[in-house]
């Protein structure tokens, strides 16, 4: 398969840094590498990387037979409200939240509980 320069400057970087980098880095790096080589077609289209698409993903990535794509409607997750796990209560509501909510239940005096799904 044929790569262009900025692939061949980023596989460099990448392996440069491989050794002294920390992990979000080089995952960063591949990331960005990654969106910067979106093909037409896909074999497998994973919609949402959290717990379960991820390991879908990876899983359906282990064959070197078939192209999967994972997309992701969030944006970064590196900011301390994630990566502190202490800070956790600090994405309720936030941009990293979908806001969805139950609908009113009876059961609970017509109150509607709040579902916070993650969006990152
Ligand atoms: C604040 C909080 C703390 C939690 N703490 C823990 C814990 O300590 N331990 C534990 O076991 N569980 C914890 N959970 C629960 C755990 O995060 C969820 O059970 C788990 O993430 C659900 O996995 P999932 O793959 O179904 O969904 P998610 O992990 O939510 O993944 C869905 C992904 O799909 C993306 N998405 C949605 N729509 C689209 C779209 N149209 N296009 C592209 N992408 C899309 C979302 O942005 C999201 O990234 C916590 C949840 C929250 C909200």
């Amino acid at each position: 398969m044929r790569t262009s320069n900025s692939d061949q400057h980023l596989n460099q970087e990448i392996s440069l840094r491989t050794g002294d980098t920390e992990f979000a880095e080089r995952v960063r790096l591949n990331q960005q590498k990654l969106t910067a080589a979106l093909k037409p077609h896909y074999d497998f289209i994973v919609c949402g990387s959290g717990s379960s698409g991820s390991v879908v993903a990876r899983r359906l990535a282990e064959n070197p037979d078939v192209s999967v794509l994972l997309i992701e409607a969030g944006g970064s997750d590196d900011v301390p409200s994630v990566t502190q796990a202490d800070h956790w209560f600090l994405n309720l509501g936030s941009e990293r939240d979908w806001n969805f909510r139950a609908q009113p239940n009876p059961r609970l005096n017509g109150r509607s509980i709040p579902m916070n799904p993650a969006s990152t």
